[in-house]
């Protein structure tokens, strides 16, 4: 088990940076995810902790050891991809034992390394089967096992569970995640998906543009975002654009109101739907706001709001006895009392 370290991380291509001084520290046992869209580096730095790609600038340390110059077999970093890449023509035990064997371990240790790592993803009896007599997540937790299978000191997955379709997603992720707490290994992993980075993870990383954009757990993240991108991308968000001006924000279709936020000029403000107060009526600090489309979730309802010629928001209400579900058209009354606000 070991810490791992990324100082001053960069990956040019040519003029472009695919990575800009990206600085991370994973704790040891930490299971570290590495959120962003597509392009942001996210790749690029797993690949470079793995060894497949060189870094430009910056260092990588494993355990506190400099592994920057070292190649990927001499890291002891195990590895699974999307595509889960198992070999066709052997059988789940020849798969998992193939990187045992490349690196010279003795054969009377590789069986049984090779069951114990199939048992820790309780595919132990499966073992003679070929991959392609396998669904697709069984597949996945082939590959996890010939990860697992080296001892690894940190496990890096890139999107492990795209391929799988949503239901065995959402089985597949709880899978892993309790066998990396149970197993106490170091963890960083690679998606898109907001959802299963926020379910998986002990502290998100947000990248954009190839740079760390914040770091924290779910809950920084959600009620701190340090920017618009991440207050878009970590939760919803609705934003209004205006000015901040003696303490009244205004908007160029016309919305005005108080606004206590220590910034002046031009700013944006991002509203949570699931923090917004909607009433009948006007209460302190409420707009008015007409119905524009209304989103039946069942238990959830999103209420699209058109509070000026230029300005929407969503506000989300819950479906229960009592609560207002406003009709398409009406006027309502909204309130955010809790809303960030970023210079824009
Ligand atoms: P995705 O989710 O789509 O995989 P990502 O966040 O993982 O995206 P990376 O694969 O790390 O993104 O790529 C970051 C940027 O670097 C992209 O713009 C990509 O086009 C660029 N890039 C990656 N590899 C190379 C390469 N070998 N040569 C040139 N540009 C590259």
């Amino acid at each position: 088990m070991a810490g791992l370290q990324l100082h001053g991380l960069t990956k040019r291509y040519g003029d472009f940076h695919a990575t800009q001084n990206v600085e991370l520290e994973v704790k040891e046992g930490e299971f570290l995810v590495l959120l962003g869209p597509s392009g942001c580096g996210k790749t690029t730095t797993l690949r470079m902790i793995a060894g497949f790609v060189d870094p430009t600038e910056g260092s990588i340390r494993i355990g506190g050891k400099d592994v920057t110059t070292l190649p990927p077999w001499k890291r002891n970093t195990g590895l699974v991809f999307q595509n889960y890449a198992l070999f066709p023509h052997m059988t789940v035990a020849q798969n998992v034992a193939f990187g045992l064997e490349m690196r010279g371990i003795a054969k009377r240790e590789i069986a049984p390394r090779v069951q114990d790592a199939l048992e820790l993803v309780q595919l132990g009896h499966l073992a003679d089967r070929y991959p392609r007599q396998m669904s697709g997540g069984q597949q996945q937790r082939v590959a996890l096992a010939r990860a697992l299978v080296f001892r690894p000191d940190v496990l890096l997955l890139d999107e492990p569970l795209s391929n799988l379709d949503a239901k065995l997603r959402h089985e597949v992720r709880i899978e892993i995640r309790a066998l990396q707490q149970r197993l106490g290994i170091t963890a960083v992993m690679v998606t898109h998906d907001q959802e299963e980075a926020l379910t998986m993870a002990d502290r998100l990383v947000v990248m954009s543009d190839g740079q760390v954009r914040q770091v924290g757990s779910q809950r920084d993240l959600y009620e701190r975002p340090a920017s618009r991108f991440v207050a878009g991308f970590v939760g919803r968000s609705s934003f209004l654009e205006g000015e901040i001006r003696d303490g009244r924000f205004t908007t160029p279709g016309g919305l005005t109101l108080p606004c206590d936020k220590p910034i002046r000029g031009p700013a944006v403000i991002a509203l949570r739907p699931e923090r917004m107060t909607v009433a009948a009526q006007p209460h302190p600090g409420s707009v008015p706001g007409e119905v524009e489309f209304v989103s039946y979730m069942g238990g959830l309802i999103d209420l699209h709001l058109r509070l000026s010629p230029t300005d929407l928001v969503v506000a989300q209400v819950s479906n229960r006895e009592g609560s207002l579900i406003p009709e398409l058209g009406d006027t309502v009354h909204v309130s955010w009392p809790d809303a960030t606000a970023f210079p824009a």
